[in-house]
């Protein structure tokens, strides 16, 4: 975004809207300072980050669609007609000019044009079809933006009253930022998923059970367990673990709010900016609830979640139904076999930060991570039959005794896009 917005209000809310959708924005000029009258957090891990008041700062954000060409796309330096086409095909991104333009703006975002990138404005200047497009008013740039670069995103839209984005993803909460904490490492928390009949669950029922935010003292430690209940046709228990896995990035997504680990060894953190702005416990209902549906929809037909903050309550659910079913679901796991199987999982969903990383899940064997067992894989992947984990057979045996088998390498040299040979699932000394 180049230039100041008409208002500062416009600009923010602007930004704000491709921040929501998980585009990374780069801000060169006035709209730097529209932003922080309007306390708009910006940095690299929220993906909106301020280049510079002077529109040759712009360089730093093509500079990053030419290494992505360069990167990714295999052009050769020197290769102009290549790097333009490649930014052109696979680089989705585009300029909101702010008016008024002048020569310098109007020749870096000519700039752009050469590099395939439509520039929108709402100056009103001639127009060139597909690439300048004129006369757009503010609270119109992000609709035409993505329109002109045919950029289709799904969005959850979620009835919060802070943002909802990946991009709050990695977002820390220091202590000194903090409304409340719910720490299950002193006091008792967890998280569950679980299966019920159709007909004992109300559809969007959200229910806090205990004290809300606004009765805990600034700072203080609290007990907390949500309990999702699910039904659907082809609903199956196996499937409640691979939605409580989900939980943390969905609550991660939330602004605000930090959340670590997993089902009875959580923490949450609320910031305080998210607590003035009226977050309460119901949001986070109201978050999990249509995440599942939307995420889950081919196996969930009913959704209601139950949030508890009331010590007692939460102690009794920790320790009578949640900790015994996460029991079951181990022990069901630690008396099988990898020869008890026809089929073991490939995990790949470490790729988004480690491209070539791929993981194969047998009963014995879990995930790198220690959170994907071969249920979880499997589970995974008949919610989702292209996803991340793929079913990979055992049938040509080249060594039982350190688990080598033809198709799991070749399964590893197609999902690792050749970076690995071979695996052993039992050595790592002799391979
Ligand atoms: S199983 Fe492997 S690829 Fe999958 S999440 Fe865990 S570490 Fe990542």
């Amino acid at each position: 975004i180049l230039g100041a917005a008409p208002t500062a209000e416009e600009g923010a809310a602007l930004v704000k809207s491709y921040q929501e959708q998980g585009i990374l924005v780069t801000l060169v000029g006035g709209i730097i300072d529209q932003c922080i009258e309007q306390n708009v957090k910006m940095g690299a891990s929220l993906r909106v980050i301020p280049l510079g008041y002077d529109v040759t700062s712009v360089i730093h954000v093509v500079s990053v669609a030419v290494r992505a060409a360069l990167i990714f796309g295999n052009v050769k330096p020197g290769d102009a007609a290549g790097l333009m086409a490649y930014t052109k095909e696979r680089v989705p991104a585009f300029v909101n000019a702010f008016s008024p333009l002048n020569e310098v703006i109007v020749a870096a975002g000519a700039g752009a044009i050469a590099l395939g990138f439509p520039v929108l404005t709402n100056e009103d200047t001639f127009e060139v079809p597909g690439a300048l497009i004129p006369k757009v008013a503010p609270a119109d740039m992000n609709a035409a933006s993505l329109d002109a670069r045919n950029i289709k995103i799904k969005i959850t839209k979620i009835d919060i009253p802070v943002s909802f984005a990946s991009a709050y993803e990695g977002e820390i909460i220091r202590r000194g930022d903090m409304q409340v904490e719910f720490d299950g490492s002193r006091v008792d928390c967890c998280e569950l998923v679980h299966m019920k009949e159709p007909g004992e669950i109300e559809d969007h029922k959200i229910e806090v059970i205990g004290p809300d935010l606004d009765e805990f003292e600034v700072g203080s430690k609290h007990s907390i367990a949500y309990v999702v209940e699910v039904a659907g046709k082809s609903m199956q228990e196996d499937f409640e673990p691979v939605f409580e896995r989900k939980f943390h990035s969905y609550i991660n997504c939330i602004e605000g709010v930090m959340h670590t680990g997993q089902r009875d060894m959580i923490r949450i953190r609320i910031s305080k900016d998210t607590f003035n702005a009226g977050f309460r416990l119901k949001h986070i209902g109201e978050v999990l609830y249509a995440n599942v549906k939307n995420e889950f929809a081919a196996v969930v037909d009913k959704c209601q979640v139950k949030v508890i903050t009331d010590p007692e309550l939460v102690t009794k659910i920790r320790h009578e139904i949640a900790v015994p079913m996460f029991n079951k679901r181990d022990e069901r796991l630690a008396t099988m076999t990898d020869e008890a199987v026809d089929v073991y999982y490939s995990c790949i969903m470490c790729q988004a930060f480690s491209p070539s990383h791929v993981c194969i899940v047998t009963p014995e064997r879990l995930g790198l991570c220690g959170a994907v067992s071969w249920f979880d894989a499997k589970a995974t992947n008949e919610l989702d039959p292209t996803g991340p984990c793929q079913v990979v057979t055992k049938e040509k045996p080249i060594d039982e005794r350190i688990g080598e088998y033809e198709d799991v390498n070749e399964a590893v040299r197609k999902f690792s896009h050749g970076a690995l040979d071979d695996v052993s699932l039992y050595s790592i000394m002799e391979k």
